[in-house]
């Protein structure tokens, strides 16, 4: 059996308070396609960051390697000061193996378009599973922990109901509460209100502004509500061709900026 104290997580030298997240000169090919050219991106601890771009710019490949569901063709992402793909064996650098992913995933929540929850399950038990089954929690501190966050999306008088008695933009709700149970320390959106009736996206949005607004956990949003993350971002990225083509503050990138394909994408918002 191998030694398993020294596959434990190792600091990086980029082990940097100020940062929660840092991606370091990321590519991404899926074969001859190169999805990601060189992604830069430092992210701070309560930092609320959208992600802006045209369909195929590669932002949900951005946020799916945050999740380890994709891996970097090159480059590194650093987690927390923990490195993502990486770990130190014998003081080499090897690949992960399954166990330094699980713990460093359980930094991060993700929130998809699909809101992927469990339909033979109440909302309670969609929520308390995965402290229970992954992070080995007690299941009365998962229970309460799962209604709190239940009641902090608006829904702590529907614990008792399965997923297919609820609207879209509970259902989406729902899929928030299961992620802040696991207090990650970034939260990540994938365009929540995409497959969302018009008329239950601001529900969703509320609970979304409300959270950033608590500001303990960095956002990352991928989003085509413009308005939304004017309001709600600390800074926007505009993602074309695969590389950081703008950012700024959401009023500077929004509003200021002269980049003529940052116009023409914000055109069809107008
Ligand atoms: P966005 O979220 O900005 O629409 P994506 O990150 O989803 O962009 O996709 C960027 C590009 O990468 C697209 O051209 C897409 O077809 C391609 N792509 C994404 N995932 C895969 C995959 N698993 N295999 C092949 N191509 C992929």
């Amino acid at each position: 059996m191998p030694e398993v104290k020294s596959e434990s997580l190792q600091e990086t030298s980029t082990n940097n308070e100020d940062v929660i997240v840092s991606y370091k000169d990321v590519k991404k090919s899926f074969g001859d396609v190169h999805v990601l050219k060189g992604i830069n991106l430092d992210i701070k601890p309560a930092e609320k960051v959208a992600l802006i771009g045209p369909s195929g710019s590669g932002k949900t490949t951005i946020i799916r390697m945050l999740m380890t569901l994709e891996e970097p063709s090159a480059g590194e992402i650093i987690v927390d000061g923990k490195n993502l793909w990486h770990m130190e064996k014998n003081g080499k650098k090897v690949p992960a193996n399954e166990k330094h992913l699980r713990e460093v995933r359980g930094d991060i929540g993700m929130v998809f378009q699909h809101f992927n929850l469990f339909p033979h399950m109440t909302i309670l038990e969609n929520c308390m599973t995965a402290p229970i089954h992954v992070q080995k929690e007690d299941k009365e501190s998962a229970r309460k922990r799962s209604i709190e966050m239940l009641e902090k999306v608006g829904l702590g008088d529907k614990l008792e109901n399965y997923p297919s008695q609820l609207s879209g933009g509970q259902k989406q709700r729902v899929a928030m509460a299961r992620a802040l149970v696991m207090r990650p320390k970034v939260m990540l959106f994938d365009e929540v209100t995409s497959a969302l009736d018009p008329e239950l996206v601001g529900e969703v949005l509320e609970v979304i502004r409300d959270l950033a607004e608590e500001g303990e956990m960095a956002m990352i949003l991928v989003t085509h509500e413009m308005d939304f993350a004017l309001d709600v971002a600390d800074r926007v990225i505009f993602l074309d061709e695969g590389v950081i083509a703008e950012e700024g503050t959401p009023s500077e990138v929004l509003e200021h900026s002269d980049n003529e394909r940052l116009q023409q994408f914000l055109h069809r918002f107008r």
